[in-house]
């Protein structure tokens, strides 16, 4: 894919969709950053669900956030995945804005593994790994 950035190897395990997570893979691909809402009471959660797990209702959908966050934590890998990985390479936990509640893991990239920390803003950065799945990382924010 022209223009795309990578920064990890093809030959890393790759998510699998379902049902119910197949629409934010989709958004994902549209480098939509999204959280499942429940329109009965406004809970928001990630991995998408069937069912609310607040109030059980089945109206809900997926809203987009802003792409910006927070680490709340982190941890740097120092032993490569697939064969060409570079190492060390770092995972966070990232709060996420607009999402009260709602974390998601994923790596960040294009920062120094000893520059991290707790609370460093962050936004997402697309890594388009083929036509059918982009992976949201994400980056220092600027400002
Ligand atoms: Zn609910």
């Amino acid at each position: 894919m022209a223009g795309t950035t990578r920064w990890f190897p093809d030959g890393m395990p790759q998510p699998l969709s379902d049902k119910e997570t197949l629409p934010w893979w989709e958004a994902a691909s549209r480098h939509e950053l999204t959280v499942q809402r429940c329109d009965a009471c406004g809970h928001m959660r990630l991995p998408p669900a069937p069912v609310c797990g607040e109030c059980q209702s089945f109206d809900l959908h997926l809203t987009q956030l802003s792409g910006r966050g927070e680490v709340y934590t982190y941890t740097i890998v120092h032993r490569p995945i697939a064969m060409d990985q570079q190492v060390p390479f770092v995972i966070a936990v990232i709060e996420l804005e607009g999402a009260p509640g709602v974390r998601m893991i994923s790596n960040l990239v294009d920062i120094a593994p000893e520059e991290v920390a707790i609370g460093l803003p962050v936004e997402v950065a697309w890594e388009d790994m083929s036509d059918d799945l982009t992976i949201p990382r994400f980056r220092r924010a600027d400002g």
